[in-house]
């Protein structure tokens, strides 16, 4: 039983929102999973999403999915569909589907609210002196000279902001706070911009966007969100959070709780940074395989429930931690182990010849599609003369203790013979080319009389197999932490896909779909790739190895 299926472990959230319900501060627990949908979803946003929405769900709350759609340049429907496809795969339902825009015409009427009460002005200065101004960690900053201006002035100059007649970046409007604070997000924070760009959902309507930190408390509290959760970097932004809302006539004022980001070894976790990857071409697109997105973890044929599994085991904390890849691949390692089908596959064919079977001879085994569970029913595999095996389940010259077949050797085939190597026939280069071998025809199921034949390898019917191409992936980096590069991109591993042009496959997995995970007997996990795959030419992922070899290499 995997332990996606045990009651969530405690966690320091999960403790708030219990003990803001037995205080009766809230009656129901309301939250929300707020994306900016300029990329697709990854890993890290599966933590957030699992946490937001399992703890909605846990104590029969609701939970929105909410675009945080302030930045149309970066921003696009697409991304919006591949969100939404995404979390729904990951299996969860959110009670509204809502977009920061959707709030765009009441922000700004709260924001003629902090002007009408002195809290917020409209400034010419320009973003470079803006910066100058803002002092530093260790300096208070200084005033801007639009500071003083009236309340009537400000809101004549918010007016023309929103009318278009201002250029863009000629102002902005900041909220009024402190300029000496030790929270630099208190330095009179911007809470709108001129930027005239065509929105995906607003069209032209507008040419002032308003700011992250503004829009966010707001809409949280326009939803009547309890708990919003959010991850640590924004712990610094807490206090403007409450300063707006506290400032507004606004009657919901939601607790932003912080914690802490997944960082996972050997990948990336940063739309930004996986945007570079897709443009520059380092990968196929957002659903390649290598990709710790979704979307490319469901293609590499990662299972909702692996995922989700992956989340609760990681648990949520206050402090930043690495993660190892390791946990991941675990996680779906053994949903695989326990629910994948078996079939038998041949990832480097050698042909053998069985010369004393017949050659028309054609025998369909039954085999078992999954070994612990016979509920999972069994499958028809054929057996014939010719079969492939695995180049390396043969060695012309055995290392020690090779249990496999060699000349002269003997070695069972899974769930059918027990064969003998007569003669090994080369090429001109010396490579084996083919085997010629004879079959005991009373070790079908059984031992072979008067010897030990310790080896089993996997086969294929010459005849049946189908061909593949197998894509084999591996870590997309070669140092846990790409980051710490100067650039990222020059730490990618070159050899993170390897492709297998001329597999075979056991025929019975023609039918095989792209969300049906398959262990291929001693090779590794597997599943049909739902973009490549044709019925003329298949192709199958590498999901996971059958063990963790990484560090083996
Ligand atoms: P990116 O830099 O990848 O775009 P982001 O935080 O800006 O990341 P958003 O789309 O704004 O991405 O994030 C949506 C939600 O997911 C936010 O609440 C954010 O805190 C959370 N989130 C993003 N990355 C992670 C991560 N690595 N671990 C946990 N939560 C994350
Ligand atoms: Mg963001």
């Amino acid at each position: 039983m995997s332990s996606s299926e045990n009651i969530p472990a405690a966690n320091f959230i999960r403790q708030i929102i219990t003990n803001d319900l037995e205080q009766q501060k809230h009656t129901d627990v309301v939250t929300r999973f707020p994306p900016e949908p300029n990329g697709f979803l990854h890993i890290g946003h599966a933590k957030s999403i699992c946490l937001n929405f399992g703890v909605a769900a846990e104590n029969n709350g609701l939970c929105n999915l909410r675009f945080d759609d302030t930045n149309p340049e970066k921003e696009s429907i697409e991304y919006m569909q591949a969100i939404e496809k995404d979390v729904a795969w990951l299996g969860f339902e959110w009670a509204e589907l809502k977009h920061s825009s959707d709030y765009f015409e009441a922000l700004y009427d709260f924001a003629v609210q902090l002007i009408n009460k002195g809290l917020a002005y409209v400034d010419n200065l320009s973003a470079e002196q803006i910066r100058e101004y803002r002092g530093t960690l260790t300096e208070a900053g200084k005033e801007s000279p639009s500071r003083s201006l009236s309340i009537a002035e400000n809101l004549d100059l918010f007016a023309r902001m929103r009318a278009g007649e201002f250029a863009d970046g000629a102002y902005v409007l900041r909220a009024k706070i402190d300029m000496a604070s030790p929270n630099i997000n208190l330095r009179d924070p911007a809470l709108y911009r001129i930027r005239r760009v065509h929105h995906q959902r607003t069209g032209d309507a507008w040419c002032i966007y308003p700011m992250y930190d503004y829009t966010h408390c707001i809409s949280d509290a326009l939803e009547g969100i309890t708990h919003s959760l959010c991850t640590l970097e924004f712990a610094d932004h807490r206090a403007l959070y409450d300063w707006i809302l506290d400032n507004i006539e606004i009657d919901c004022h939601p607790q932003q709780i912080e914690f802490a980001r997944l960082a996972l070894e050997y990948t990336i976790v940063s739309k930004r940074k996986l945007n570079r990857l897709v443009t520059e071409g380092h990968v196929s697109g957002w659903d390649d395989p290598r990709m710790p997105t979704i979307a490319g973890l469901r293609r590499a044929g990662y299972t909702a429930a692996s995922i989700r599994d992956f989340c609760e085991r990681i648990g949520v904390t206050k402090k930043d931690a690495w993660i190892e890849m390791a946990v991941l691949e675990n996680c779906i390692r053994e949903d695989l182990n326990n629910n994948a089908l078996r079939a038998m596959a041949v990832l480097e064919p050698l042909k053998v010849v069985i010369e004393n079977y017949p050659s028309d001879g054609l025998e369909i085994l039954e085999m078992s599609n999954h070994p612990q569970d016979e509920s999972r029913g069994k499958r028809k595999v054929p057996f014939s003369q010719v079969i492939y095996i695995e180049q390396d389940d043969f060695a012309d010259v055995p290392p020690p203790k090779y249990k496999r077949l060699i000349a002269g050797g003997e070695v069972r085939l899974r769930g059918a013979y027990v064969i003998k190597c007569n003669e090994v026939i080369k090429d001109d280069a010396g490579k084996v080319i083919e085997l010629r071998c004879s079959y005991d025809a009373d070790t079908l199921g059984k031992k072979p009389e008067g010897r030990k034949v310790k080896g089993v390898i996997h086969w294929v019917s010459a005849e049946h197999a189908l061909d593949a191409e197998i894509r084999l992936y591996d870590r997309l980096f070669n140092v846990a932490n790409p980051d710490a590069e100067d650039d990222f991109c020059d730490a990618i591993n070159p050899d993170s896909l390897t492709i297998i042009k001329q597999a075979k496959l056991e025929a019975s997995l023609a039918a095989a779909k792209p969300d049906v995970g398959f262990q291929f007997e001693r090779v590794g996990y597997f599943c049909v790739d739902a973009m490549d795959s044709r019925s003329d030419k298949l192709v199958f992922n590498r999901t996971v190895t059958l063990r963790d070899t990484w560090f083996a290499k």
